[in-house]
């Protein structure tokens, strides 16, 4: 059978995230995009929605429609429809609001969306709904889940792991089970938009967290995943006793992956507040394969401290946002691993 062509990072990437609005009736406490009420009016129109589709399509990248909350734009199906008929494999990210209706996913579906993320970041309705800043939210995800999962749309379930939820780790795994997920995706906190820096675990608190998640994926049936935290592809490696040296390099921030804001602007991640241009005046693909910046998050060889010099770092690299949040810098170390590297440990010990 012929395998499928493998691009380059440096050439597209895999994934790009477009936050549709800013507008979402949640009031989420770690909320990235510092959400409100209502949509702001230079927000990309359909037809400059359209038109990002058009300037991706050649590279089929995983297409996400993030918010806010995407269901707060009537034109949502429209454009997943436009997606679809490019060629983009589409996700959307809704919120777990009154408009998260089984029809709104069924219409979803019909306009060719193939998956939703839903976000959970406890195992009760109280911890929940404290987290988010809505009563209901809960039970609405919950709901979502059983009717995405009836409608044949693959379901992921989105959790943000900080001090609130650490040691919940378990009980959310056991909760979600039942639901018939694709998989469980992990968003270890960044301290932007309304996330507080005390709440982002330490580097040891983030080991015990991959130890967690790691015996969780022992038994469950759907899979394990990180986001902004490409070490437990490290923690993965260790345990499975891959040698570094065979190791694939992995998506990172502007390394596989770009984010496009509500009005357009285009960053190497939503966490990390670096603009490289907008897609208004250029291509996003001109920018991802051109910017300067981009292109140096591609090369772990630049990266100060101990990522620099990490043996895993061209399939981790640390997370370049919590880097840039904590450190001040997108290309020092994230503070939130605990490996030291091998050729410091040798140093260490010479
Ligand atoms: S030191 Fe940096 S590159 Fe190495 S595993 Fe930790 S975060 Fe990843």
């Amino acid at each position: 059978m012929m395998q499928p062509e493998v691009i380059p990072f440096s050439d597209a990437p895999r994934i790009v995230i477009w936050e549709m609005t800013r507008a979402c009736a949640l009031a989420c406490r770690h909320c990235r995009a510092e959400a409100i009420p209502f949509r702001n009016p230079d927000e990309l129109t359909t037809s400059e929605a359209f038109a990002l589709v058009d300037s991706i399509a050649e590279c089929r990248p995983l297409f996400i429609l993030t918010g806010g909350d995407p269901l707060m734009r009537g034109d949502v199906f429209k454009i997943v429809e436009y997606a679809t008929n490019k060629g983009l494999r589409v996700a959307v990210s809704p919120s777990a609001t009154g408009r998260l209706t089984p029809a709104a996913l069924a219409k979803l579906s019909r306009a060719g969306c193939k998956s939703i993320s839903l976000s959970l970041d406890g195992p009760t309705a109280e911890m929940h709904d404290s987290f988010r800043g809505v009563r209901g939210s809960f039970q609405r995800t919950l709901d979502a889940a059983r009717s995405a999962r009836e409608m044949g749309l693959l379901t992921q379930i989105n959790t943000t792991v900080s001090r609130f939820n650490n040691d919940r780790l378990f009980s959310i795994a056991s909760l979600i089970e039942p639901l018939g997920i694709a998989s469980w995706t992990l968003f270890f906190l960044v301290p932007v938009g309304r996330a507080q820096l005390e709440d982002v675990l330490s580097a040891q608190e983030t080991e015990e967290a991959f130890r967690r998640l790691y015996e969780i994926a022992q038994t469950v049936p759907f899979a394990v995943k990180t986001t902004e935290a490409p070490h437990y592809r490290r923690f993965l490696a260790q345990h499975e006793g891959t040698p570094a040296a065979q190791l694939p390099a992995g998506i990172g921030d502007g390394k596989g992956f770009m984010f496009v804001s509500h009005t357009g602007d285009v960053y190497p991640s939503g966490f990390l507040p670096y603009t490289a241009g907008n897609v208004r005046e250029i291509s996003p693909l001109a920018l991802y394969r051109e910017n300067p910046v981009f292109r140096k998050l591609r090369e772990p060889s630049e990266f100060s401290g101990k990522c620099g010099l990490c043996e895993f770092a061209q399939l981790c690299g640390g997370s370049r946002a919590r880097a840039y949040a904590m450190n001040k810098s997108m290309f020092a170390s994230d503070p939130t691993c605990a490996y030291t590297p091998e050729v410091l440990r040798t140093a260490a010990y010479a």
